[in-house]
């Protein structure tokens, strides 16, 4: 499962360290929609549910899955966030190792979280934002410090899903905002490789039911808490700042879906339709 949802190799080793590191805090970031508690799931199913104990807190079970020990917090309207923090706190006095909460957004609940995360436990969770870098500075907007970061902080992940190409009936595209968007990333990190890129057609056809896209294709950034990236945010920089030097071979949600884009597998229209284009 987890191969299968589009992590490049060396992204999915660094997510495979993270979720079988006996502590820490892993999340997914992105709008709804953008697949983040089935990338969490995935995650959560590399652990060993025989040997450790695995539970989930969430306002509606995603999928029932053997082994998981599965809460449901039906979402209410007063003091929602208090019966969050309750069931969190019951989860860790139960023994649970691997815990996947489905959002923090409290300053209560991240202290929960961020303490567990030291001390011994697993956590999985996703934050409606963005990008992975507004992960880091939203825990500080919860009052989580910095150095609770630093310390508790194992991974970061922001993603899209992005409308897949018909291979039926998609065609080239050499248009020159394509090409444009394109130049920069052929000079640098995408040098040498093959520009297919393509664009839906405006019909369609049969097979994508006149979309022009059939299913979808995942862009993302990653940021690995390493000694190195640790290091950068105890610099006390502000975090956009850092950006560059965080993100996984410094490559953004935007880079990533550009090389789709090359691919021709998504379209620059999707693309820009989905992640902010940078200037
Ligand atoms: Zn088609």
């Amino acid at each position: 499962m987890l191969d299968r949802i589009g992590y490049e190799a060396a992204d999915l080793a660094a997510i495979r360290q993270a979720i079988h590191a006996p502590d820490g805090l892993v999340l997914v970031v992105g709008p709804s929609g953008s697949g983040r508690r089935t990338a969490l799931y995935s995650m959560l199913e590399q652990v060993d549910p025989v040997r450790r104990s695995i539970q989930t807190i969430e306002s509606s079970v995603l999928r029932p899955v053997p082994g998981w020990l599965q809460l449901r917090v039906p979402d209410g309207r007063r003091r929602d966030g208090c019966r969050w923090e309750r069931i969190f706190a019951r989860s860790l006095r139960s023994g649970a190792h691997a815990i996947l909460v489905e959002k923090v957004a409290t300053p209560g609940m991240s202290q929960l979280v961020v303490r567990a995360a030291q001390a011994g436990h697993l956590v999985l969770s996703s934050m409606a934002l963005s990008r992975a870098c507004s992960a880091i500075a939203e825990l500080q907007r919860l009052r989580v410090t910095t150095a609770q970061v630093i310390d508790a902080l194992s991974l970061v992940i922001g993603q899209r899903l992005i409308g897949r190409l018909c291979p039926q009936c998609s065609t080239p595209d050499n248009r020159e905002p394509v090409r444009r968007a394109l130049a920069v990333a052929l000079n640098t990190w995408l040098a040498g490789h093959a520009i297919q890129a393509r664009r839906a057609a405006p019909a369609g056809c049969a097979r994508c039911g006149h979309t022009g896209y059939r299913g979808r294709v995942l862009a993302y950034e990653l940021i690995d808490l390493d000694m190195r990236a640790r290091g950068l945010i105890a610099s006390g920089v502000d975090i956009v700042e850092l950006e560059p030097g965080l993100l996984a071979e410094g490559r953004s949600i935007w880079d990533r879906g550009l090389k789709q884009v090359a691919d021709g597998t998504t379209s620059l229209d999707a693309l820009q339709a989905a992640v902010r284009q940078p200037h």
